[in-house]
């Protein structure tokens, strides 16, 4: 399974335009830009598609014509901006699923002709399973919420590859973890949105919170010692480069910068 990283940062993105921190100083002077989350699986399979996903995909010099399922996390805008539903009707004839939780369904259906059949809504909750293009998904619960129900995905590739998807979300809910138990993560991507500072409301993650979740998966079996960890939807509340590197290795976990592609 090739996972590209479209995008790694948190909805306003590091830099934040308006901020003059340190990270986001530092983010500008290198050029070294995190845009919305994202992730493109083999080519197939996005996840989450944020304004700046499509665009991302250009800069890797992709073509996106080989996706077949768009999975949306939830309906907060740096996940999704279903304007690239219209974009792409106007060239492709190929048929696309976008699966999502309702609020995120409901926010796309205005871009597309109403007498159109190239594209196909699922809409899913947690506890929901799916084969999707020969990708086992599973729908978890996000401590989360966006005009409604956030979700979560597992998925399990056609090459018996497991990857965790888990943003935006604060602190597991029970039910996650029963629901992964008996799963081995080959990749947990984690968002580590706070860094020091205090998630507002519990519905993201700090060190010291993520610390935990990655605990949380370590003492069921759900990551292992050959489990990659990689903090996304960072944001600038986080420390500059190398001592937010340092912070996450301690956890046990990476961070890489947007357009890195991980062959798990
Ligand atoms: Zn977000
Ligand atoms: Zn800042
Ligand atoms: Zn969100």
């Amino acid at each position: 399974m090739d996972v590209l990283l479209l995008g790694t940062g948190a909805s306003d993105g590091v830099p934040n335009a308006w901020c003059g921190c340190a990270t986001c100083a530092e983010a500008r002077a290198s050029g070294s830009i995190r845009t919305n989350n994202s992730a493109l699986i083999d080519g197939r399979l996005l996840i989450d598609c944020g304004p700046e996903a499509p665009r991302q995909a250009q800069r890797a010099g992709l073509e996106l014509s080989g996706v077949r399922t768009v999975l949306i996390g939830h309906a907060h805008d740096d996940h999704l901006d279903p304007a690239f539903l219209m974009h792409r009707g106007w060239v492709s004839e190929v048929p696309l699923q976008v699966v999502g939780p309702a609020p995120a369904i409901a926010r796309c259906t205005d871009w597309l002709a109403p007498d159109q059949s190239v594209v196909t809504f699922t809409t899913v909750t947690a506890g929901d399973e799916l084969m999707l293009d020969g990708y086992r998904a599973r729908v978890l619960p996000a401590t989360h919420h966006a005009l409604g129900e956030a979700v979560l995905y597992a998925i399990e590739a056609p090459d018996g590859r497991h990857l965790l998807y888990a943003t935006d979300t604060g602190p597991w809910r029970s039910a996650l973890l029963t629901a992964v138990t008996g799963t081995r993560f080959d990749l947990v991507l984690l968002e580590e949105t706070f860094g020091d500072a205090e998630p507002p409301n519990g519905v993201h993650h700090c060190f010291t919170t993520f610390a935990a979740a990655v605990d949380d998966l370590r003492s069921i079996g759900a990551v292992d010692d050959r489990t990659r960890v990689v903090a996304v939807h960072v944001g600038h509340n986080n420390p500059t480069h190398d001592e937010l590197v340092r912070r996450l290795a301690e956890l046990g976990a990476e961070v890489h910068p947007d357009l890195t592609l991980l062959r798990v």
